[in-house]
């Protein structure tokens, strides 16, 4: 009797949480290392179904990652980063988008297993314009087509999104995702950016975690070197949204059980808030 109490307690803590959510946009980056184990994704999956059935409406951006790695090495293809942009040769370009159509088709078939109507949008969604030459086939965003989501949304659609856009003239171009959840949530006017990788958030010199992480504060911390490689797209994803409009960007560790819900129906404790 004493725990059927306690959680009729826990659920109404959550109301407060529901009620202010409820409708808002949520833009979930889900990220290579977090979606590599069947368990944990069926556990993402089935948290942004309860995220849905609760009235709020999800994007859900994915990029390649590891699934990218390993396909590349399969292949004998050298894998080339600069401050954690992938750099996107002819072949590493092929491998991207066969990557990602079957990241996508493996996130919307999961998804629509619990019960969520999910939808891919694998093209279409970015046109972009090439970064500088030694990157190869990446793009920066020029234009984000929301307008494609407006209706979906309107419905309880979660779209489900590919790092993936093309330049005027057609040609694909390979997006960092932290990138593109970043922009689609600004169109989008999202209440909130929601990045979910492989570590609890942003860590300090000391290994210790940065629960609020100043924009002011991210340049210090890149040059020197205490944000590296993959983490450095990802807070200046997190800061490009804030100062757009996006109400809250965090980082979270997706490969924690519940970790979305944690974060979203509690007072918090988990992960990195980036903060005007
Ligand atoms: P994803 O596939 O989710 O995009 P990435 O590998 O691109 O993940 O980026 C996350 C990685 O960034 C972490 O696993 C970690 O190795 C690295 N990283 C670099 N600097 C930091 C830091 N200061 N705090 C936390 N992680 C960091
Ligand atoms: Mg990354």
């Amino acid at each position: 009797m004493k725990d059927a109490a306690k959680k009729a307690d826990i659920l109404l803590q959550a109301l407060k949480y529901i009620k202010q959510f409820e409708g808002k946009i949520i833009v979930i980056k889900y990220g290579g290392n977090a979606m590599e184990n069947e368990e944990l994704q069926a556990s993402v999956f089935q948290d942004i179904s309860m995220l849905a059935r609760l009235g709020l409406q999800i994007v859900v951006v994915h990029g390649g990652g590891l699934r990218i790695d390993n396909e590349l090495a399969e292949k004998g293809i050298p894998k080339e980063m600069i401050d954690g942009l992938r750099v996107t040769d002819d072949a590493t370009l092929r491998v991207v988008i066969k990557s990602l159509k079957s990241v996508n088709k493996e996130c919307v078939d999961g998804l629509k297993k619990v019960g969520v109507r999910a939808q891919n949008f694998t093209a279409g969604m970015f046109i972009t314009k090439a970064k500088e030459s030694q990157y190869g086939h990446v793009g920066d965003i020029l234009k984000v087509n929301s307008e494609a989501l407006l209706k979906p949304l309107a419905y309880g659609i979660v779209p489900v999104i590919s790092s993936l856009g093309e330049d005027e003239y057609g040609h694909p171009h390979n997006i960092n995702a932290d990138t593109a959840a970043t922009k689609i949530a600004e169109a989008l006017k999202a209440e909130k950016l929601t990045i979910l990788t492989n570590i609890d958030g942003v860590l300090d010199a000391n290994g210790k975690r940065i629960s609020h992480l100043r924009v002011k504060d991210i340049p210090r911390y890149i040059e020197t070197g205490v944000i590296r490689s993959g983490m450095i797209p990802k807070v200046w994803a997190c800061a490009d949204a804030v100062k757009h409009g996006v109400n809250k960007a965090h980082l979270l560790d997706g490969t924690v059980p519940r970790a979305l819900l944690l974060e979203i129906f509690t007072d918090g404790g988990v992960g990195t808030e980036i903060v005007k």
